[in-house]
């Protein structure tokens, strides 16, 4: 698929990857959706993809929200007369352990740590899909849909809610990959090891220092780096079903 002119819908588009993302694919003359929480933040974004001569526009929708998620989808549409793309980036954090004994008192993580992560990193993931994949059949557009996943689905600790949502994005990237090649609709994943973005940065500095030097590149991963991964999903028409894995040899 050639990027000119082509209508990408980026969830979780106003910072960090979400942010790369749409500045990279700005750049390659696609036209913009980003999907967010922060209408300013978003606004900042837009004005960024704006400066490479591109129409963008932001979107308020929680991922998470059937019905806001239903709504956002119908106004791209109506606002861009297509969509070809959707990058499925919005995602949070809420680590623990799911059990931890320290002093003798046990800590546990929280069903609602457990539930906000699944809503927003599983749920929302699955909902942007399916909106946006009927939409793209009713119009009959070319499209792809790159789910953004994580190496922490091979199991991190103190993310049981993250890894499980993060596997479960890989899983279903496979599923929906079969289900909608007979409309000509690609879905493929990338599966992100450590990045420079704030996600990161709000890891324990010792963590974050161990966790470098175990990366055989001896750095972490740069936005534009998983910008540019996304763009290659997005171009190339017989990727389908897979999930490249970005890591700097991490999980080699
Ligand atoms: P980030 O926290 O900088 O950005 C995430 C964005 O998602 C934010 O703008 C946030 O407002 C938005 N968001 C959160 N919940 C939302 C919701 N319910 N509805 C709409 N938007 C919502 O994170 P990031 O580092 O840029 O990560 C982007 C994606 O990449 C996430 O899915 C993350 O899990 C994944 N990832 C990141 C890394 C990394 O090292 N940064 C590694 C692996 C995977």
């Amino acid at each position: 698929m050639q990027l000119k002119d082509k209508v990408i819908i980026i969830t979780g588009g106003c910072q960090g990857l979400g942010r790369a993302m749409g500045e990279y694919l700005a750049a390659k003359g696609a036209r913009l959706a980003l999907v967010d929480l922060n209408q300013e933040k978003l606004d900042e974004a837009v004005a960024a993809c704006k400066a490479a001569g591109v129409d963008a526009r932001a979107y308020l929708c929680n991922v998470a929200n059937e019905e806001q998620v239903t709504h956002m989808v119908a106004q791209v549409a109506e606002d861009f007369g297509a969509i070809n793309g959707l990058v499925n980036n919005a995602g949070i954090l809420r680590d623990g352990l799911t059990i931890k004994v320290k002093d003798g008192e046990m800590t546990k993580m929280s069903l609602a740590q457990w539930q906000a992560v699944i809503d927003v990193n599983l749920t929302g993931v699955f909902l942007c899909t399916r909106e946006v994949a009927a939409k793209m059949i009713e119009l009959k557009n070319e499209g792809a849909i790159v789910n953004i996943s994580s190496i922490s689905r091979a199991g991190n600790m103190g993310q049981a809610n993250y890894s499980a949502a993060k596997a479960g994005v890989a899983a279903d990237t496979v599923v929906w990959a079969k289900e909608l090649a007979r409309y000509g609709i690609r879905v493929a994943g990338v599966a992100p090891g450590f990045i420079e973005t704030d996600m990161v940065a709000s890891m324990k500095p010792e963590a974050l220092e161990k966790m470098t030097s175990g990366i055989p590149l001896k750095r972490l991963g740069k936005p534009m780096e998983i910008a540019h991964s996304v763009a290659y999903i997005l171009e190339n028409d017989y990727f389908t079903g897979r999930v490249l894995e970005l890591d700097g040899g991490l999980r080699m």
